[in-house]
């Protein structure tokens, strides 16, 4: 057993600790000594020990309590804040654009800062002076005792966060070694599409048309939406290359590598003219997903507080329990809205619905303003990075920011050329900047780098707020992944606004918010096969890869019969068990899902508000749990309402 402190030391310690103490400080001295016994091992000491230092090291007085944590947070400040600058100067050469890259630079860019930190502070002790004096709340306690707190409360419990378990090393290093496996695995599926025929044996594609699964897949099929002469030819063709991926009937020679032309319909293979028989892949895609399971199986005795990965994944990271986040998909995929949009596309395909139209593409409006005019406007505006740097004060001023708020804020701000499409990197001290890393070509900024640059800025305004003007360091950041999406759409959407130019474009919009309905449609339903996946996995621990793809194809069809074939009018469909992440980034899809979601009820909230000034009092909450969160940003709770609601009103406007 991986914890190294009996129950009868733990208790004897709580009762001899508690004989000191008043009644309050006993409940957190219990629940403390409880936690960190749990994280004792034999190497930090013996019982006996266990017992001396908790008694020596319990603060019972509240002053002294509030001193432990300040010095706690400024240095924990300072460890974070130099971590993150260290990773951010190691990677210059990476990110920026500073010219040909010696594979020296990947070396020192993937030199991995604060890997021994852990390790570090559990054998200098100060991890479990944290973790008896400032103890673990499970998300279940924090969403309910959450609601008397005050901010030093919740900046009490997000300390007692930092070191909730303690993994051992081998273990950690078994799971990265099989998810990088895995991420190889998806990012060497290639498939020849100069290669692939039809039906009737045309080749369609072009001849060096070389496509990742299933992203490159699904985007060429979303690009023949348009194509009137051989489009829908094309996409059935992809859609029977999925299914044949899905059920591993795909010949393995066929898989990032052009040496057979294959008709995936037939699954007949050729060379030379004639016909050639391959074996199919072995259940290959399975195996990772398995792999991937026994890695995180392994990890599940060290975290009993959250002792399965579904857990781990949802209450722990998103702070959200599985089963709410699957009773807010359900509750949209079956929102009567969805029907009538599947009749509104009907109508513009001119034909029934086929099952990848789950990614259908058509709801695009041209804008009045046409891209050269924009591209001529951002162009003279943003020349170099310079420009856009010593812009940003009055971009934010001109979205509702009081001026000196406005300066404030853009000075914790750094504009870089970007080597890549650009990102936003957040600083973890605030004594460092964030940084906007942008690409601007030799003409200027074009309208389309300036919209993302517009996301981007959007998330460093959310990082330097979230930094800055949260009550404690402890507090820092947004409730998760899905919420640091939100202001970036929020700024992104309001690009034009910020140029000046009135968008009387009210189609555009409102073709952008069916898109988005119907894209969560999609996405809600794989993120529901994903989790089907893991809990049948988590049922049947030793299921093989075959026992797995029948399961996950089972799933896959259950979710289409029960969510879309009503609107599709086909049954039995596996679409939904395509998608790569599941392969390299287990159970990570439903962070999309929530990101539209979060996004749409902040917008709805924030219609005809104050924009700056409620900007700057919501991402001041700091890192509540997503509940609390939304409850004192909007008022209500996490919910799927609005876009359906903002889609209904869409669908009436055009
Ligand atoms: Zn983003």
């Amino acid at each position: 057993m991986n914890n190294g402190v009996s129950d009868l030391k733990i208790n004897e310690t709580i009762n001899e600790l508690a004989a000191t103490l008043n009644s309050s400080s006993k409940t957190i001295a219990a629940k403390g000594i409880k936690h960190a016994g749990s994280l004792w091992r034999k190497e930090d000491g013996s019982e006996d020990e266990f017992k001396l230092f908790c008694i020596k090291y319990f603060v019972s007085d509240s002053s002294e309590k509030a001193e432990v944590f300040n010095k706690a947070c400024k240095n924990f400040e300072s460890l974070f804040g130099h971590f993150s600058q260290l990773s951010l100067e190691l990677r210059e050469n990476i990110d920026l654009d500073r010219g040909p890259l010696h594979y020296i630079d990947e070396m020192f860019g993937s030199y991995s800062v604060g890997a021994h930190f852990s390790d570090d502070f559990f054998s200098n002790k100060i991890a479990f002076i944290i973790a008896l004096n400032f103890p673990y709340y499970s998300l279940t306690e924090k969403n309910e005792l959450g609601k008397n707190w005050s901010a030093k409360d919740w900046a009490y419990a997000r300390l007692g966060d930092f070191f909730i378990n303690r993994i051992p090393a081998e273990l950690q290093q078994k799971a990265t070694a099989v998810s990088s496996k895995a991420g190889l695995y998806v990012s060497e599926y290639n498939i020849y599409m100069g290669k692939i025929t039809t039906d009737n044996d045309k080749q369609l594609f072009p001849i060096d048309m070389v496509l990742l699964s299933h992203w490159n897949l699904r985007d060429e099929l979303k690009s023949n939406y348009g194509n009137k002469e051989d489009g829908i030819e094309k996409q059935k063709t992809i859609y029977e290359i999925m299914k044949r991926i899905i059920a591993q009937e795909i010949p393995q020679k066929v898989i990032n590598c052009g040496e057979y032309f294959w008709n995936p319909f037939s699954n007949k293979t050729f060379k030379d003219g004639r016909e050639v028989s391959l074996t199919a892949e072995a259940d290959t895609r399975y195996q990772h997903i398995l792999n991937n399971f026994h890695a995180m199986k392994a990890i599940d005795s060290y975290t009993p507080e959250m002792n399965t990965y579904i857990m781990r994944t949802f209450a722990g990271e998103m702070e959200i329990p599985q089963i709410e986040v699957e009773n807010i998909f359900d509750e949209y995929l079956r929102a009567p809205l969805l029907k009538k949009l599947a009749e509104l596309i009907k109508q513009r395909l001119g034909r029934d619905l086929l099952a990848y139209d789950i990614w259908y593409d058509g709801f695009k409006a041209r804008s009045s303003i046409s891209e050269e005019k924009l591209n001529a406007i951002t162009q003279k505006l943003y020349p170099n990075t310079a420009a856009y740097e010593k812009d940003m004060a009055k971009t934010l001023e001109k979205l509702g920011f009081a001026q000196e708020n406005a300066q404030n804020i853009s000075s914790f701000i750094a504009v870089d050329a970007a080597r890549g499409s650009g990102h936003a990197w957040g600083a973890q001290m605030r004594t460092a900047k964030a940084h906007l890393r942008t690409r601007i070509g030799a003409a200027g900024m074009s309208y389309k780098g300036y919209n993302i640059a517009t996301h981007e800025f959007g998330h460093n305004v959310e990082q330097t707020i979230s930094l800055h003007q949260t009550p404690y360091y402890t507090l820092n950041g947004v409730p998760n992944t899905a919420f640091t999406e939100a202001l970036a759409f929020l700024f992104q959407k309001r690009d034009l606004e910020i140029l000046g130019i009135n968008n009387s474009d009210k189609q555009v919009d409102n073709f952008k918010i069916l898109d988005i309905c119907w894209h969560t449609f999609e996405m809600m339903g794989v993120s529901m096969v994903d989790m089907g996946i893991w809990k049948w996995m988590y049922e049947n621990p030793q299921a093989t890869p075959t026992q797995l793809k029948t399961q996950t194809i089972n799933i896959a069809k259950n979710i289409w019969n029960k969510y879309f074939s009503a609107i599709y009018g086909s049954k039995d469909e596996p679409i939904l068990a395509i998608y790569s992440h599941m392969i390299n980034s287990p159970l990570y899809l439903s962070n999309y899902s929530f990101g539209s979601l979060i996004e749409f009820q902040l917008g709805q909230y924030l219609k005809g508000k104050d924009f700056g000034k409620e900007v700057e009092r919501i991402w001041s909450l700091g890192r509540l749990t997503p509940r609390h969160w939304m409850q004192k940003a909007v008022g209500q709770d996490l919910l799927s309402k609005p876009l359906l609601e903002a889609a209904e009103e869409a669908l009436k406007n055009i």
